[in-house]
């Protein structure tokens, strides 16, 4: 099938994938037209890490000067354990990281990254920016693709990319695989103001306390300004979308046998918002016709890699760069892009879920964790590599 290469690619979702794909395609001379449901491009409230691989990836976007000036640079990652406060294992995010992955390790605020995309998508002559536009079903001919408006407009384009996120409705139409997977674990999150910080929490690094069947992770944003903390947990309940408010009492009592240094710190929060954690199994193909999916829409995972968004990220430059090598054949291009990211998006699905294991491990599993991951630092970086090297384009 041909397409309509006067029309605009049209892009479901105006999130953090949705942005940096129109972004991508607009610096490969390709018009665009972001549709996202919300009133406004906002983000939720909450930290986010991004590894030296996503940051190569701003570079190609050319918007890794704006996220320098914002982000902030830890010195470690830290996996402590949460009951007896015992290191379990470090990895050295300094000067040495830095010279081996060629780019830095960051956390961002994601509202701040999200802006950082928006404000460059604004300023693209080759970017229309649409809020207030829910798509909810899609319609594919030989020369365009129609989206359809819940408010009843419907828009042409020459092929749609969906990046409506892990409950996507347009994945339903290309791939019939029900509902997301509930993982049964919950994430709360909160972001303190830096002065509100408790001395014996204050410092440069990303840690994670490890318990049974929760663990909490907390490090500074916004150059040093805010204080992320998140606190995951094993529960039964189940809330579709990311902006909820959690119940303390839950909370507390999930993490009542952690030590006092974590039990402190989950104390400093009066008001959390909540995550239901979920994912799906891996699939080779996520295309049909002139339509494919980008991020979470395509390749949901737990989050215990801290790596959606940058997969998210990686597969926008990708997708364009097929785009413009086809010249515009969207059918293969789209085949060509989900052949150069399914392996690897895959692999972190799957690796997540072993992740979330691991913190969550109890017992002699927990006690073994700790035994085999003691005193092996990954200093050469070598476990990582597969993720951090990051991919060629
Ligand atoms: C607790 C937690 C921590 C995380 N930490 C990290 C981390 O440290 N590092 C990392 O890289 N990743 C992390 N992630 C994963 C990351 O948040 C996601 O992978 C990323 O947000 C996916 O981006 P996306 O643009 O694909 O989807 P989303 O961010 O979900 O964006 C989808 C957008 O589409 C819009 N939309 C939805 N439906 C429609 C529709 N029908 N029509 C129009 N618009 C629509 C939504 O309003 C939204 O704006 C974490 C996730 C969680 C839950």
């Amino acid at each position: 099938m041909g397409s309509n290469a006067e029309l605009p690619v049209l892009i479901a979702g105006g999130g953090i994938g949705g942005c940096a794909v129109a972004l991508a395609l607009a610096q490969k001379g390709y018009h665009s037209v972001v549709m996202e449901k919300s009133e406004e491009f906002v983000e939720i409230g909450a930290g986010i890490q991004l590894g030296p691989n996503v940051h190569k990836m701003f570079e190609r976007l050319g918007i890794h000067k704006a996220i320098e000036d914002i982000a902030f640079y830890p010195a470690n990652i830290f996996m402590k354990d949460g009951i007896t406060g015992e290191l379990i294992t470090q990895i050295d995010t300094g000067k040495k990281f830095r010279e081996k992955f060629n780019a830095p390790y960051g956390v961002i605020h994601r509202g701040d990254l999200l802006d950082i995309l928006v404000n460059a998508c604004n300023d693209s002559d080759f970017i229309k920016m649409l809020t207030s536009t829910e798509v909810y079903k899609f319609e594919e001919t030989s020369a365009q693709v129609t989206a359809s408006i819940k408010d009843g407009r419907n828009l042409k384009g020459s092929s749609l990319i969906a990046a409506d996120g892990i409950w996507s409705k347009i994945r339903s139409e290309i791939i019939n695989d029900g509902p997301p997977i509930v993982s049964g674990h919950i994430a709360y999150r909160a972001v303190l103001p830096i002065e509100e910080v408790p001395e014996f929490v204050n410092n440069d690094d990303v840690v994670l306390w490890a318990g049974p069947k929760f663990h909490l992770v907390h490090y500074k944003l916004r150059r040093g300004e805010l204080f992320n903390i998140v606190a995951v947990f094993h529960s039964d309940k189940y809330e579709e979308g990311w902006d909820a408010f959690g119940d303390p009492k839950e909370l507390h009592s999930r993490f009542k046998n952690a030590r006092d240094e974590v039990k402190n710190l989950l104390n400093k929060i009066n008001s959390w918002k909540m995550w239901v954690l979920c994912d799906r199994e891996p699939v080779k193909n996520w295309s049909k016709g002139k339509v494919t999916l980008l991020g979470d829409a395509a390749h949901p995972m737990l989050q215990y890699l801290a790596a959606g968004a940058g997969m998210a990220i990686e597969d926008a430059v990708v997708l364009a760069d097929k785009v413009n090598k086809s010249k515009g054949n969207f059918e293969q291009s789209f085949k060509d892009y989900q052949q150069s990211r399914y392996l690897r998006t895959g692999q972190v699905q799957a690796t997540a879920r072993i992740y979330g294991q691991i913190y969550h491990a109890s017992d002699v599993v927990a006690e073994l964790r700790s035994k085999m991951l003691k005193g092996k630092s990954p200093q050469n970086y070598d476990g990582i590599a597969w993720l951090y090297d990051g991919i060629e384009v």
